[in-house]
């Protein structure tokens, strides 16, 4: 690679290279046609360097939620690891302990997420248990590990808490939605304003410990004035809470950001904070996912099929169809959960195999590898060559809500291949 320094997306290019030239060496057998995802850690100091310098006084809880899954990951050779479990937003390990060197803390939201963030070495007291509806069997796993704080929105979890662990610190989760985030999570949860007042009289009556306030305004967000509203209302919930002889201290501003619009909405954001709670001295917390885990993966797919059709007069107009080696139930499930969109980049062959490409516009849908005709990745993608079967895309920010959501239907493995870099 000589000694000029490379720059991060020429560095990337070498990473997929590199492995492009293995698998076609046959050195992975049977994963020669298995899609694989680069990791970039040098993207995570510069997410974390945007929050604390946007939100100097609000402490990152890293947002995930789960189930068991493993992982395969690149170490020497061709040797893989068995890793146990996986999370919301991204369960890479690696991920995770680069975020805990971060001093970034961890919101988890099942049983099993404690446990792997446990796993990890990393103390009890840096975890909030933030779903306001889980099982009896999280809430006491939870109580017993050391967990502190936890989150609720209706008076039926607080008899939960009563009676299998009734020390828990507790923030009241009010309903809070920007109508045009990507997932709307006011639809599921979050105290509506009117029930907040009983539900604090409520603890009190079973003397339980209101610590705050937390609320989520729905992930992909892009209204700052959805944030300003719930920053309002849980002001509203701390006078609340005073009257009723509460000293609560905590306001838990929750997710939602994405990396294309951070500034502003962080920036909206601390306005709010600063107008409505500075007369306080209040703990801000926050529980971002999205924002620090998209830019963490890059995924590389391989054309396996391909379908033209602009020979036909009829349909002259309809896009030639690409068929990749994964989709919806896979790694891009984003696709349908909130209308992604992507945009893959077709990455020039090094070694011209199959002759060389037509050059000009070539426009393609691009589908996954199952049997469903929901399996779309891509309505309409322009490239600026043909594509054909063997030529590899490469898809920047997949490392939120991607190999975590994917499943193994239609017997396609959900088992993915991450490079690290470094
Ligand atoms: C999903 C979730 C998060 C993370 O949300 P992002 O939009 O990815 O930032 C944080 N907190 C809770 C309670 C969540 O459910």
């Amino acid at each position: 690679m000589g000694s000029m320094r490379m720059s991060p997306a020429e560095a990337e290019n070498e990473l997929i290279y590199q492995h492009i030239m293995d698998l076609e060496q046959g050195r992975y057998d049977t994963f020669s046609d298995a899609p694989f995802l680069v990791a970039h850690s040098t993207k995570l100091p510069e997410q974390n360097e945007r929050w604390r310098s946007c939100l100097p006084n609000v402490q990152p809880y890293y947002g995930q939620s789960s189930y068991p899954k493993f992982r395969l990951e690149r170490t020497v050779d061709t040797e893989f690891t068995r890793l146990s479990l996986a999370v919301k937003c991204n369960s890479d390990v690696h991920l995770l302990r680069s975020l805990h060197n971060m001093g970034v803390n961890f919101d988890c939201a099942s049983l099993e997420e404690i446990r792997l963030v446990l796993e990890l070495g990393i103390d009890p007291s840096r975890i909030i248990f933030a779903h306001p509806c889980k099982p009896v069997s999280a809430l006491e796993f939870a109580s017993q590990q050391g967990v502190q704080l936890t989150t609720f929105d209706n008076g039926d979890e607080l008899d939960k808490v009563k009676a299998h662990c009734p020390k828990m610190g507790l923030l009241l989760r009010i309903f809070a939605q920007d109508g045009g985030a990507k997932v709307c999570l006011g639809d599921k949860f979050g105290a509506p304003w009117e029930t907040t007042n009983g539900l604090l009289k409520k603890a009190k009556r079973l003397q339980l410990n209101i610590l705050g306030v937390s609320f989520h305004i729905g992930s992909g967000a892009s209204d700052p004035q959805a944030f300003a509203t719930a920053v309002k209302q849980a002001r509203c919930v701390f006078d609340e809470g005073a009257r009723l002889g509460f000293n609560m201290k905590i306001l838990d501003i929750g997710g939602g950001f994405q990396d294309s619009n951070f500034e502003p909405m962080a920036g909206g954001l601390r306005r709010a904070m600063d107008q409505v709670f500075g007369d306080l001295d209040a703990t801000f917390m926050g529980e971002p996912g999205r924002f620090y885990a998209a830019p963490y993966y890059t995924m590389v797919c391989r054309v396996i099929s391909r379908r033209e059709q602009s020979c036909h007069a009829a349909s002259r107009h309809v896009p030639d169809m690409l068929y990749q080696n994964d989709g919806v139930y896979g790694c891009f499930s984003s696709k349908w959960a909130e209308s992604g969109v992507f945009a893959p980049i077709h990455l020039p062959q090094r070694r011209n195999i199959g002759g060389p490409r037509q050059k000009g516009t070539h426009r393609y849908s691009i589908w996954g590898p199952t049997c469903d005709s929901v399996d779309l990745v891509a309505d309409e993608v322009v490239f600026s060559s043909e594509v054909r079967i063997g030529d590899w895309l490469k898809y920047p920010d997949m490392g939120a809500y991607t190999t975590c959501a994917s499943s193994q239907f239609n017997g396609f493995s959900n088992r993915y291949l991450v490079i690290y870099g470094d």
